[in-house]
């Protein structure tokens, strides 16, 4: 690893400037447990609607700088919210299930390899990593067992890719894919960009919005090399999330010439408010973004205090495309196991 520029991330738009240690060095210094999370917010356990719980299993982690992107003082702060375990996670609601999905079944066939999931024509994806660098309560993998389905090398995966001319997108999931190291990205990417059929290759990372600073140079790099057209779906939910931090990070993806696309999960208590959702939209394309889909939350065991229905959720939507230009209003979506693709619900 190159030693650490240490230039402070949100003065230049110069990827020359971005420092490769710091990313790796604030995910150790990540935020793990609900007293250190409440004092950096100042809040008192009594301050809090719902009891918190210091023992869940799917834990907590948020980097330092996502923290700083709260407002102290406030329970109800839709960061807070979207990482603070509380006791509602254990409540168990008929019809939420582990997996609902049924992603893992292999009697569905979507396993093509160790980490290789198929669902929908021409498109594939490639499950990186476990980790993330952030663990969203309401994730709808948190019950993935990706221990069993890790690709480890990818090379089963890989094969399946190259054997497969159909396959013209590759999409890098997980997990987060940027917790992968530089030298290791850019010999996937590489190995990817090198199968002819492959025509584009997709990242979907919440990384680009909690920590920016992983786009490093050696990340722009192993992107610019590439033949394929690559695509960034950045995973944002709320505008309080952008900064000038991820202005920087947008803004040298876009200089390599990759595309860049966000994805929300629609939230109760979050986001599920047409004027959040149109200031969302907006400042993300002041930053260089486009919306793409806008996801209803699937029946997740332990997700269900998130969940916003049809009905409500088609309400809110027509809100929101009243205030937009068509251009800056995100696919409404919802995912139905067995369907060919995500079902459009507007
Ligand atoms: C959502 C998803 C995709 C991507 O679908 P798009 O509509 O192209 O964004 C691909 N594969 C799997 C398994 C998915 O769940
Ligand atoms: S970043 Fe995505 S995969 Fe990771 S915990 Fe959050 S929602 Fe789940």
């Amino acid at each position: 690893m190159i030693t650490p520029k240490l230039i402070p991330a949100h003065q230049s738009t110069d990827p020359d400037s971005w420092p490769n240690g710091e990313w790796s060095e604030e995910l150790r210094n990540a935020v793990r447990e609900v007293p250190a999370l409440l004092s950096a917010v100042k809040l008192r356990l009594d301050q809090l609607e719902q009891p918190v719980d210091n023992a869940a299993d799917f834990p907590l982690l948020v980097p330092q700088s996502f923290v700083a992107r709260m407002t102290a003082g406030d329970a109800n702060d839709p960061l807070l919210k979207q990482v603070l375990p509380t006791q509602q996670e254990r409540q168990n609601q008929p019809g939420f299930v582990t997996d609902p999905l049924a992603e893992t079944d292999v009697t569905q066939g979507f396993m093509k390899a160790p980490g290789l999931l198929q669902k929908y024509q021409s498109r594939v994806l490639l499950i990186t990593t476990a980790g993330c660098a952030i663990y969203c309560r309401y994730c709808f993998r948190r019950n993935f067992p990706y221990r069993e389905h890790r690709a480890g090398d990818h090379q089963q995966a890989l094969d399946a890719i190259a054997e497969d001319t159909s396959v013209h997108e590759v999409i890098l999931s997980g997990g987060d894919p940027l917790l992968l190291g530089d030298a290791q990205l850019q010999q996937l990417l590489a190995t990817i960009d090198a199968i002819p059929h492959v025509q584009r290759i997709r990242i979907h990372s919440r990384i680009t919005i909690v920590l920016p600073q992983r786009i490093t140079q050696g990340l722009l790099d192993a992107l610019q090399q590439r033949r394929c057209h690559t695509v960034m779906v950045v995973h944002s939910n709320h505008p309080n999330e952008l900064n000038a931090q991820t202005l920087r990070a947008f803004t040298c993806l876009k200089q390599v010439g990759t595309t860049l696309l966000n994805q929300s999960v629609l939230l109760r208590g979050i986001n599920d408010d047409p004027q959040v959702l149109a200031k969302l939209s907006i400042q993300l394309f002041e930053q260089g973004v486009l919306p793409y889909y806008l996801h209803l939350t699937d029946h997740v065991a332990g997700t269900q205090h998130f969940f916003v229905g049809d009905e409500e959720a088609r309400g809110i939507y027509a809100q929101l495309q009243r205030q937009l230009p068509g251009y800056l209003l995100p696919k409404l979506v919802r995912e139905h196991s067995g369907a060919d693709s995500k079902t459009l619900m507007n």
